[in-house]
């Protein structure tokens, strides 16, 4: 890529690290979970304002979408950030820990905000280089299937955009490395209730009942026989269930049982194929016993398969900014991710930014109460997202 083209894009990124640890910083302060990032938005907003980005309309409580328009309307590159946090009370002591009991952005989508803002501050300086669009999209909800990408993508967030880039901080990956991984790179989730309609009655009579929790207990064990005997065991598949909740009392029998479950596979085949092995055997355990079984399918997120061209885009442009031999293979996982709905209606990858020091106790799992981030990498994040936009943006334009 371009010498010079490079070193603005890198001064630009250090330029604008201090605006982004104090933008990262306010929304650490200030988490909200899911559909309810009203100050997020609000703050977004304010934010994009400030630095010349436009709004584009979107109908929905929280998200936003904003866009750099540059000597063209088309083509169009989105960016996406996911902007909520988690129902988890913060151990970590930071000075900006969150302000919210309760809530913490345990999963660094305040490091994803801030990362992509700095892309934004980045891209001004070049609008009037552009051969098109930037389109940055606030996503919410990532962290509740059925998920807030749906509702954008619903809304009309993809409208002529011709591909996306995504981005997830890794305290895998050491500080100054970023992970990728062509195709399928993470699971399929399939969330669901099962209900076992059982008869109660009195603890000393089982013969006058149908006891649910007994076939209950039946259920759960013969449900991993889908994954150990009706599923490729080339294929990765988990059923977990979370939550079991039946009964009132030692003496009385439960009259019926609600399993809360989630189904993972890497396979988009075994994904459609999984609710129906889930309730055939249900429904086969449940007659041999006289209770009943009902399935309720509550969300679904899709297999999340990164674009060997955006990835490649991805690498040229990492390894213009920051050289060879920092890029690592990125694991596969049976975590989901609503990225994945994006990704099926247009080429997009996701690539993940290092933040393991383990100096600062930047090396604790997504989720921890003691979760921290290396607050440098949205510096690189932000520089790769420019530069990855600028190259995908000439390409399509030319
Ligand atoms: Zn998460
Ligand atoms: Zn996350």
């Amino acid at each position: 890529m371009d010498k010079q083209l490079i070193n603005e894009i890198l001064t630009a990124a250090k330029d604008g690290h201090d605006d982004q640890v104090a933008w990262r910083r306010h929304l650490h302060q200030n988490p909200e979970i899911a559909f309810q990032e009203h100050d997020t938005t609000r703050y977004l907003r304010q934010t994009c304002r400030e630095l010349g980005l436009s709004e584009r309309k979107l109908n929905m409580k929280t998200g936003l979408v904003a866009e750099i328009k540059g000597k063209r309307k088309t083509p169009i590159i989105a960016i996406r950030t996911d902007i909520d946090a988690l129902p988890v009370t913060e151990q970590t002591e930071l000075e900006f820990a969150s302000r919210r009991p309760g809530f913490m952005h345990a999963c660094g989508h305040d490091m994803h905000m801030a990362s992509i803002l700095g892309t934004a501050r980045i891209l001004n300086r070049f609008a009037d280089r552009l051969p098109g669009t930037i389109r940055f999209l606030f996503q919410p909800a990532e962290e509740h299937p059925p998920g807030g990408a749906r509702p954008m993508i619903a809304a009309g967030a993809l409208e002529s955009v011709s591909a996306i880039l995504g981005l997830h901080v890794d305290p895998h990956v050491p500080i100054g490395k970023i992970g990728l991984r062509d195709g399928v790179t993470m699971a399929s989730v399939t969330d669901f209730d099962l209900i076992v309609h059982g008869r109660g009655g009195h603890a000393a009579r089982p013969q006058d009942s149908v006891d649910a929790i007994v076939v209950a207990s039946e259920l759960v064990a013969a449900l991993q026989t889908v994954v150990s005997r009706h599923s490729d065991p080339i294929n990765s598949v988990a059923i977990t269930f979370g939550r079991i909740e039946g009964g009132t009392a030692r003496n009385v029998i439960a009259d019926h049982v609600r399993l809360t479950g989630t189904a993972r596979t890497l396979s988009a085949a075994d994904s459609k194929r999984l609710p129906k092995l889930i309730k055939r055997v249900a429904d086969g355990i449940c007659r041999a016993h006289g209770a009943k079984a009902e399935m309720n399918l509550i969300a679904s997120y899709p297999v999340l398969s990164n674009s060997a061209e955006v990835n490649a885009a991805f690498r040229r442009s990492f390894e213009s900014l920051y050289g060879k031999g920092k890029i690592v293979l990125t694991d596969q996982v049976l975590g989901g991710e609503d990225f994945a709905c994006y990704q099926e209606i247009i080429p997009g990858a996701m690539f993940r930014i290092g933040i393991r020091n383990p100096k600062i106790g930047a090396d604790k799992p997504w989720h921890s109460p003691y979760f921290i981030a290396d607050e440098r990498a949205m510096e690189s994040a932000a520089a790769v997202l420019a530069t990855t936009a600028i190259d995908l943006l000439t390409s399509e334009a030319a």
